[in-house]
């Protein structure tokens, strides 16, 4: 029985020491070449290899990140478990970033550095934070920890899931039906769904039509959601005034984008939060422990919803 690691060598050091402190029984390889296929129960990588076939007795698959979208799950049996990271620098820094983001907008950070670049001394006129509404479209592990880091600031909030939920503080919708109340209830839009057919191409025009004119985006999902010609147009147009974005597709975006000089826009190379190797190593852990007792691994994913 071997957990094979399959990403970045410094990574995998760290996961190799504390593999060795914390399950010295269980043999830990990086070394796909090396490794006896059949040994192979439990594999840990940000993409599904092409060598997935050969490990014939897998059982898990774990995502070194936050999403499974990149993994092609048709290569997959369908009785392997494919667990994504659920970790506490993840969630630590995109509460870091979204409160960023929100502040930037609400602050109208774009509007003083194209000031500042004219040499331009102006307050504009600033609404307080009651009448900015922020809401979140995805009510995960990350939306509803984003949600309560925001609480504080005072902002109207609300959010958007596939299944009905409730969190205190915050207006609640969910399904096609509630996506139209909460986008017309909404200054600062925070991108927080997972990639997953539903999700595709979803923050089109015709989404960003529904929110206020002059409402901001925060993109923080996957790059595949957006419609990088409808943000464009919205923000040439005056729809929004502004966007903070962290992912889009394709990553890199080529040299020539208009993204990278849009005044309105603030472009980031998906940092939004990585993955802290020794905590990431133990969470592992945690959730081979849960599968030896027989419990379903922290944040098992459902390969049919594909998050
Ligand atoms: P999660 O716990 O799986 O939550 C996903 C949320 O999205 C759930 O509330 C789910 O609704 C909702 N959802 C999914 N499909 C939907 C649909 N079709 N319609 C409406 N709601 C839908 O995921 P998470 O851990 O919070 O992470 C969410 C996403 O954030 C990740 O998948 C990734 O895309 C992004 N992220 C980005 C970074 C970054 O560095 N930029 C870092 C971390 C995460 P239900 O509650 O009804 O299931």
């Amino acid at each position: 029985m071997t957990f094979l690691f399959n990403s970045d060598a410094a990574r995998g050091a760290v996961f190799a020491k504390v593999f060795a402190s914390e399950l010295p029984d269980l043999p830990f390889s990086m070394d796909p070449a090396t490794v006896d296929p059949d040994a192979v129960r439990y594999l840990i990588s940000w993409t599904i290899p092409d060598s997935i076939a050969r490990y014939h007795n897998l059982e898990i698959v774990f995502s070194i990140g936050a999403g499974v979208d990149q993994f092609t799950m048709a290569a997959l049996p369908p009785s392997v478990k494919v667990v994504r990271m659920v970790e506490d620098s993840i969630i630590r820094m995109m509460q870091e970033y979204v409160t960023l983001a929100v502040l930037t907008l609400h602050r109208q950070m774009p509007a003083y550095r194209a000031q500042q670049a004219a040499r331009v001394w102006r307050a504009l006129p600033q609404p307080q934070a009651a009448q900015r509404r922020v809401g979140v479209l995805g009510l995960g592990v990350v939306g509803q920890a984003v949600l309560e880091r925001l609480k504080p600031f005072g902002f109207p909030l609300s959010a958007w899931s596939r299944s009905p939920r409730q969190l205190d503080g915050v207006t609640c919708h969910h399904g096609a039906d509630g996506l139209d109340a909460m986008l017309a209830d909404t200054d600062i839009l925070i991108v927080l769904l997972p990639l997953t057919p539903d999700t595709r191409g979803i923050l089109d025009a015709r989404l960003l039509a529904k929110l206020p004119r002059g409402a901001g985006l925060v993109h923080t999902g996957r790059g595949p959601q957006l419609d990088h010609a409808a943000l464009l147009d919205a923000l040439d147009g005056g729809q929004l005034s502004g966007a903070v974005v962290d992912v889009t597709d394709p990553e890199p975006l080529p040299a020539d984008h208009p993204f990278w000089t849009h005044p309105s826009i603030v472009l980031t190379p998906h940092i939004g939060s990585v993955a802290e190797p020794d905590s990431a190593a133990r969470v592992v852990i945690a959730n081979l422990r849960r599968h030896f007792a027989g419990q379903d691994p922290v944040g098992l994913v459902d390969r049919q919803r594909g998050y």
